[in-house]
């Protein structure tokens, strides 16, 4: 077992390396951001944010089509 350090919950590192895996279809690799620091949840969590925080960089960039809520709830 290992503590996450997000939220100090106790967690099992296969679990949550399983949790994240399934949520990303594996093209995000827990092993390399967060094993052993954080669980499932919160490992979720931060990727799913930088992931909407790398998109709006993109839309102010014009990358991808411009989205003004997103760009607003995450910028
Ligand atoms: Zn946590």
């Amino acid at each position: 077992m290992a503590r996450c350090t997000e939220c100090g919950t106790l967690f099992d590192i296969d679990d949550a390396r399983d949790d994240y895996n399934a949520e990303f279809n594996g093209e995000l690799d827990y092993d390399e951001d967060f094993v052993g620091t954080k669980c499932g949840n919160c490992a979720i969590s931060q990727s799913a944010s930088e992931i909407n925080v790398g998109a709006a960089i993109d839309m102010m960039n014009g990358e991808i089509e411009y989205d003004a809520d997103h760009v607003e709830k995450y910028l």
